[in-house]
């Protein structure tokens, strides 16, 4: 499985992320599922560009 180091917001540290099975669909013609998740802690994290730093899901939550 493809693995990437990314620090985690969580983990506050370097943590090795993996992708979860895409159900999505963005592997179907191919392509690179964005969604990764911190191995350690599960930390679900977005790129929609592997040169940029994923943007943590943040808990969506009114104020
Ligand atoms: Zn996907
Ligand atoms: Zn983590």
């Amino acid at each position: 499985m493809d693995s990437r180091q990314w620090p985690c917001p969580t983990c506050g540290e370097d943590q090795d992320f993996v992708q979860p099975p895409c159900a999505d669909g963005h592997t179907a013609d191919g392509g690179e599922c964005p969604e990764w998740i911190c191995a350690d802690c599960g930390t679900a994290v977005i790129t929609g560009d592997a040169a940029v730093l994923p943007v943590a899901v943040a808990p969506a939550r009114a104020a």
